[in-house]
Formats: C-alpha cells, sequence, structure tokens
C-alpha cells in the first residue's frame, strides 16, 4: 500500500504552555511526527510560549529531549529532528502580564493560517484569548484549541464559552478530546456508516446492550492534588466515555460533515435519562503492602472522591429504548484496556443442540491496546463429532490488516492538530455538547454529595468493587474481562 499524506496549508503554531507537560510529552512530539511524514509545509513555524525566560536555542534543546524520550522511534532519525527543531522559536510571555506580546505579534506570518494551542490551566484561557486580540494577533481566521477539563460542572464550562465566545465564534474554537483522535474511534463511524452489514441490526431489536470500558492501570500519585478535585466522573466519564457512547449511539448524520455529526452527538446527550442511584457504583482503591491507596495518593486520608466508576446508563429515543449501555472506568486496574462492545441479542430460536444462549455475536472496538476492532462469530468446531459450536473473533487489529499502513496509525493527538489547522472541527467538541454533558453529571455529582456517597473499596489490579459486577449480573448479563 502506498502512504497518503494530505498536505496542509502552511500555518504558524502558537502553543501556550509550551514547556509544559503535555507539550512535551505529546504535542511536540506528534507535529514532529507529521513533519517526518512530510505533513509540514515548507514555511510552517511553531513558537512555543511560557513564562520561563528561555531562547529560541534553548527552547530547542529542551524540545529535542523531550522528543528523544517520548517521539518514538522515530526519535532516532537525527537528521529529522535537526530539520524539524529549526521550525520552532520560542517567546517569553505571561498570559496575564504585558511583555512578550509584540514580540510575539512581530513573529506571525501573513497569510498563513494562524492556530494558538491553550496547553494551559482553563483560568488562563480568558487572558489569552483577550491579549491576542488587543495585540492584533488573532484574526477572524484563526483558531485555538483549548485542552480539558472544559469546567467543573455547567455553570462553569457555560463561563468558559462565555469567556472564549468574547473573542472567537465557535467555528474557531476546537475543544479538544484526545479520544476522538484515536484511529478506532473513527473507525467505529466508518464501520457503522460504511457497510451495509451493521446499520439494521443497530437497535433495540438487535442489540442486547453495549459496554464500554476504560481502564488504567496507573493511580493518582503525582496528580493527587487536582484528581481529588475531580474524580472519575468529571475527569473521565463526563468526557471521554460520553463522547464514546455519543458515536456509537448517534442516528447516522445526513452527511460527515462537523455540525451535522456533532448535531446528532448532542441528541443522544439530550436523550439521556438521568441515573438513578443504585444503577451507579464508585469506587477507591485500596492500599497493598507495597503500594499506596488512593487516599494516600491523593494525600487525603478523609476523600470521598472516586477512582473508579461504573453505571447503567439508558437512552431515550425509538433506537435504543430498552438497551443498557454499562460504563466504566477505574484507576490501578487489572490492566489498561480500553474497549467499547456491542452485544447482539440471543438466536431466537436454535436448529442445535446445546445451549446456544452461551454463543452471541459480539462487536469489539479496542481503543488500546492494539487498536481494531473484532466480530465476535460462532462456527462450527473443527473435526468430525457432530456439530458443536464455538465463537472466534474475525480479528481487524489494525497492524496486521493495515501491513505497512499500521505505521500510520498514529496518536491522537497529532491526528487533531493536523485537523485544527485543515479547519476540520467534526472531531472537537462542540461548546453546546459540552455543556450538555455537564447538565446530565451535575445532578449525579450533586447526589453523591448530598448523601455524603462513600466509594466502595477495591483491590489494584482487579476489575473494580464487587458491586461493579452486582450491577450487571442483577441484569443477567456480565462485564467483558478486562484483558491488556
Ligand atoms: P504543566 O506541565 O503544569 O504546564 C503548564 C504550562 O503552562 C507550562 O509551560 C507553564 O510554563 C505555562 N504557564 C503557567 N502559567 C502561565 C502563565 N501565567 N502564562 C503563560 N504560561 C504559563 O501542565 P500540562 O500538564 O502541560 O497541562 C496543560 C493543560 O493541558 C492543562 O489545562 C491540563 O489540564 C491539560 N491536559 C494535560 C494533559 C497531560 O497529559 N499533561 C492531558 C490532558 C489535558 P511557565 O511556568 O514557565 O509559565
Amino acid at each position: 500500500m502506498v502512504s497518503r499524506v494530505i498536505p496542509v496549508d502552511t500555518f504558524d503554531l502558537v502553543i501556550f504552555g509550551g514547556t509544559g507537560d503535555l507539550a512535551r510529552r505529546k504535542i511536540l512530539p506528534g507535529l514532529f511526527r507529521r513533519f517526518l511524514a512530510g505533513q509540514m509545509p515548507p514555511d510552517a513555524r511553531v513558537v512555543g510560549a511560557a513564562r520561563a525566560e528561555l531562547d529560541s536555542a534553548s527552547y530547542r534543546d529542551l524540545i529535542a529531549k523531550s522528543i528523544a524520550e517520548f517521539g518514538g522511534p522515530e526519535a532516532k532519525d537525527e537528521e529529522g529532528l535537526a530539520a524539524f527543531l529549526t521550525r520552532l522559536d520560542y517567546v517569553a510571555i505571561d498570559a496575564n502580564g504585558v511583555n512578550g506580546w509584540t514580540k510575539l505579534a512581530n513573529m506571525m506570518h501573513s497569510d498563513v493560517v494562524r492556530a494558538f494551542y491553550f496547553s494551559v490551566a482553563p483560568s488562563l484561557f480568558g487572558a489569552l484569548a483577550e491579549r491576542l486580540h488587543q495585540h492584533g494577533i488573532a484574526n477572524a481566521e484563526s483558531r485555538i484549541v483549548v485542552e480539558k477539563p472544559f469546567g467543573r460542572d455547567l455553570a462553569s464550562a457555560h463561563a468558559l464559552n462565555e469567556t472564549l465566545a468574547a473573542h472567537f465564534n465557535e467555528g474557531q474554537i476546537y475543544r479538544i478530546d484526545h479520544y476522538l483522535g484515536k484511529e478506532t474511534v473513527q473507525n467505529l463511524m466508518a464501520v457503522r456508516f460504511g457497510n451495509v452489514l451493521f446499520e439494521p441490526l443497530w437497535n433495540n431489536h438487535f442489540v442486547d446492550h453495549i459496554q464500554i470500558t476504560v481502564a488504567e492501570t496507573v493511580g493518582v500519585g503525582g496528580r493527587g492534588g487536582y484528581y481529588d478535585k475531580s474524580g472519575a466522573m468529571r475527569d473521565m466519564v463526563q468526557n471521554h466515555l460520553m463522547q464514546l457512547l455519543c458515536l456509537i449511539a448517534m442516528e447516522p448524520p445526513s452527511q460527515f460533515d462537523a455540525n451535522a455529526v456533532r448535531d446528532e452527538k448532542l441528541k443522544v446527550i439530550r436523550a439521556l435519562q438521568p441515573v438513578e442511584a443504585h444503577h451507579i457504583v464508585r469506587g477507591q482503591y485500596d492500599s497493598t503492602a507495597t503500594e499506596k491507596s488512593y487516599r494516600e495518593d491523593a494525600e487525603n486520608p478523609r476523600s470521598f472522591t472516586e477512582s473508579f466508576v461504573a453505571m447503567k446508563v439508558q437512552i431515550a429515543n425509538w433506537r435504543w429504548a430498552g438497551v443498557p449501555f454499562y460504563l466504566r472506568t477505574g484507576k490501578k486496574m487489572r490492566a489498561r484496556s480500553s474497549e467499547i462492545a456491542v452485544v447482539f441479542k440471543d438466536l431466537g430460536h436454535s436448529i442445535f443442540e446445546g445451549d446456544i444462549s452461551r454463543h452471541r455475536n459480539i462487536l469489539s472496538i479496542r481503543l488500546q491496546p492494539n487498536e481494531g476492532i473484532d466480530l465476535q462469530v460462532t462456527i462450527k468446531e473443527p473435526g468430525p463429532g457432530g456439530m458443536r459450536l464455538i465463537d472466534v473473533p474475525l480479528d481487524m487489529t489494525f497492524a496486521d490488516a493495515l501491513g505497512d499502513h499500521a505505521g500510520e496509525v498514529s496518536d491522537a493527538y497529532e491526528r487533531l492538530i493536523m485537523d485544527v489547522i485543515r479547519g476540520n472541527q467534526t472531531l472537537f467538541m462542540r461548546g453546546d455538547e459540552v455543556e450538555a454533558a455537564w447538565k446530565w453529571v451535575d445532578p449525579i455529582i450533586a447526589g453523591w454529595e448530598a448523601r455524603n456517597d462513600v466509594p466502595k473499596l477495591y483491590d489494584m489490579g482487579s476489575s473494580g468493587p464487587d458491586d461493579a459486577l452486582m450491577l450487571m449480573h442483577r441484569d443477567g448479563r456480565r462485564w467483558r474481562e478486562i484483558k491488556g
């Protein structure tokens, strides 16, 4: 297969927070890989901005080290790295201050796409947006990219939207949810809307239930202070899991266009039913002889914040009425694994002997590890001895199926940044989507707070608290195994 890189217009990309963890671990290594792939036009420039008093040479040194650490195998390409570094500049700027802005204004080229990545705390978004305009750096075509967390409830998300709207219109604002940049997530749409096979089955006549799992093996050590004010519901469910839920549940958009897709996602969020308290399980990881508990990691011995949440969610519309969506996410779980599983209903009648209900078609969409999609189908076990049935996966692990192209299963950030330059907002959250998600999540969190709900302890390396297993057992169903 021939690799195909779609060129983008030339650009100036300014990364506020250009010395921070996200910029060094994800954004710049991602840009480097796009550069090596030939996707950075000859005049395209990246400017790092932060308060530290660095010159461009020392910024390049810093980024060279980051790429060596986080850039993957491509980082060994010394010539490529040297060429990429010539595209980088740095300007010392305090978002709340006056210095540096004129210098940045002078660095901007005319007639190129201008994009500003706000890789800083959300409390700085307003100051950055205002100064970009005040100094004539942003124009009507400029784009801004903002990171999560986008608010911590409906009121703060609304205020953040208003702050940005004072200087940029919705078509200029790119709210990142990096889950949407994953190859498999986009493939979910390709599978649903590019094949005749699935869409007729994609409803309550054929689907028994859907499971969405995002399991991490890491704890909150190192960012416990931040996490303890957030918890799994705010940190993972309100954004990532809900975005996945929307893509799996939405109606086919009339076209693959940013607003058409986002309109359909918004309808899903608005159709979510309030969740009853007994349909949610919260957990906190316990200590072991050698590892700290959540409360120790968070340095808060009385913390009621959840590091795990599992819930049963219903969508009140014609397509999904009666089909439960089971969501779960947690830290310090058995394996690092993210998966969406569409579990189809039993056959109405079997012509074979034995319990046919043991055999089910399951479409599983793996986000990590080994991005790919497989469909579990029932076949005859090979060999003599009658009609014994077994389940086998029709596997489409991208690394196997796509051969040389597998290397192009690029990091979500790379794809999303290039989409910003292209002006394609399809994989970014619109302001009304984010607010609608908070509107659904807020009463759940308020309920916990009102009841002083105490999360259940669970063992590290497990699948979460036993109550989460019971959530499904009560319905005669079981979670899929969390496999790395
Ligand atoms: P970080 O490591 O703390 O970096 C913050 C960056 O902002 C630094 O470059 C810092 O440099 C700069 N900065 C701080 N105050 C500033 C000011 N007043 N004016 C200009 N620059 C300022 O944070 P991070 O982990 O990179 O996260 C950045 C944003 O991305 C946050 O909103 C975070 O929630 C979000 N995010 C991060 C990750 C991740 O994996 N790290 C994942 C998802 C979302 P100076 O101190 O020199 O100014």
